[in-house]
């Protein structure tokens, strides 16, 4: 649906009514500093009670509807046989047009899954981008991950519509010499960590095309599928005359497995694999009772597995698919006018700031985007989420890996901001652009050694958050 606005300009419009809200905290400037030093400096060590904006992932935050809730409630539970999991997996194999599924309890439980049967000691996983747990899981057993992506994809301002497309040429190229030491390709749709970018139906028949060639199993993550489907629909000229679900079914014959996180992929919690190649499934299938639990619950709890359900039929709507990317569009395009750098164009996930170019002055080595998101939080209470090279590991001599590119994502959990709250995180961006100079580093009190940004402590390396603090009051007076 497209509704109009008499000026024309462009406003995301709120598809749905709110019927249950939670009382949000909006601390004080005082607390906020304080609590910034008790969470060292790091995102995840802040608690909610200290947060107004929690903006740091969309991973089991999005907001549910009626219908998923309502559906919860008639969950029929047990360990073998229970009919909300038979319900599930007839919901979820006609949404993917596939003939097996297998449950597990989220997106990297199921990429365990697939690394343990598919990857092999010094072989070759290919994808169009890696992620972060995929990633983990494939060299944790010795295997090789290989992207080819766009020429774009790492270019921050951008207007090339599908940053997410795979390198066909290079894929070719590779497969003509090494066919025998590769595993599988691997397209991850809504392209996470490079901002939430989608790829094209016309890639993957590529993609597809070159698979079948050299006879390689096909995987789609399809955790971001569901921003990936509206922007195909929205920006490929050949498929606007297609429904969602038309557009799904062609996505879905090309692959030979999906599987996906439901902490994104319908609104809930926890995850599944589905395939049609009898083979694959009876290679996986074990795997499931004793990693996740049994067949039928794969480790997670039944009322999740009926809002999953009714999440994934929602899915094919596009009146509740769109309103992530329309809202994320406005953040994007309001930040972009008042010159602050965005990732361009704005995809699904959330709206990435490029940190690069917001804070030119402060080295890699002292984690911009990480000093980013904490005088973010100190000026407004909103906590987004470190993607640069903070997120990065040392290698075995201890050298620092710089990352691609240094982002602070604001991720925009599906249905969960209005477009007021969109607007004070704008504002206050801008406030923050206008005095970026003031932005200094971070530097370690303690680093741990696997995962450091999860539970590192860290401090600013000069007196820089009181000069920001002071700024701050100089502006706004005393809010509170
Ligand atoms: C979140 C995510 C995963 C992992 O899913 P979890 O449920 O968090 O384990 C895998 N792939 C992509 C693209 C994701 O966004």
């Amino acid at each position: 649906m497209k509704i109009k606005t008499f000026k024309g300009s462009f406003t995301p419009l709120e598809l749905h009514k709110v019927r249950i809200v939670q009382k949000l905290n909006y601390p004080t400037l005082e607390r906020r500093a304080e609590a910034l030093r008790e969470a060292g400096n790091n995102m995840f060590l802040l608690k909610n009670d200290d947060i107004f904006l929690d903006m740091l992932t969309d991973s089991g935050v999005n907001a549910m509807s009626d219908n998923q809730v309502s559906a919860m409630l008639r969950a029929d539970d047990s360990y073998a046989g229970s009919a909300t999991y038979f319900r599930l997996e007839k919901t979820v194999l006609d949404f993917f047009n596939k003939d097996y599924f297998l449950p597990a309890h989220q997106g990297r439980a199921c990429e365990h899954i697939l690394a343990k049967v598919f990857v092999n000691k010094g072989h070759y996983s290919i994808m169009n981008y890696h992620f972060t747990t995929t990633k983990a899981h494939i060299t944790e057993l010795g295997g090789i991950v290989v992207q080819f992506y766009s020429k774009d994809a790492l270019k921050t301002k951008s207007n090339n519509p599908f940053k997410g497309n795979m390198d066909l040429e290079k894929l070719e190229d590779f497969l003509s010499k090494n066919r025998d030491l590769t595993d599988f390709v691997r397209m991850e749709a809504g392209t996470n960590l490079i901002g939430g970018q989608p790829w094209s139906l016309e890639n993957l028949v590529g993609v597809h095309k070159i698979c079948r060639n050299y006879n390689i199993p096909l995987i789609l993550d399809a955790s971001l599928l569901a921003d990936n489907l509206y922007f195909i629909k929205e920006r490929e000229e050949a498929c606007k005359h297609l429904s969602i679900k038309q557009i799904l079914t062609r996505i879905s014959d090309l692959c030979d497995i999906i599987y996906f996180s439901a902490r994104k992929l319908s609104f809930s919690r926890g995850g599944g694999i589905v395939t049609s190649v009898k083979e694959f499934h009876e290679f996986m299938k074990p795997l499931v009772p004793l990693y996740e639990g049994f067949l039928t619950y794969g480790g997670m709890s039944v009322r999740e597995m009926e809002a999953m359900a009714v999440g994934l039929e929602e899915t094919l709507d596009e009146d509740i698919i769109s309103q992530g990317p329309l809202f994320i569009k406005y953040m994007v395009e309001s930040l972009d006018k008042l010159g602050v750098p965005v990732v361009t164009p704005a995809g699904g996930l959330g709206c990435h700031l490029d940190v690069k170019k917001f804070l030119p002055d402060v080295d890699s080595h002292s984690y911009p985007a990480e000093a980013l998101a904490c005088a973010l939080y100190l000026i407004s209470g909103i906590r987004g989420m470190e993607r640069g090279t903070l997120s990065e590991q040392r290698d075995e001599n201890g050298v620092e890996e710089v990352s691609d590119v240094e982002l602070l994502r604001l991720a925009l959990p599906r249905r969960v901001f209005t477009l007021s709250q969109v607007k004070f995180a704008v504002d206050r961006i801008y406030w923050l652009y206008q005095h970026k100079n003031l932005i200094g580093g971070l530097k370690w009190v303690e680093e741990p050694k696997v995962l450091r940004f999860f539970y590192g402590i860290l401090e600013p390396s000069s007196n820089w958050q009181e000069l920001l603090i002071e700024a701050l009051r100089k502006d706004l007076g005393t809010e509170e």
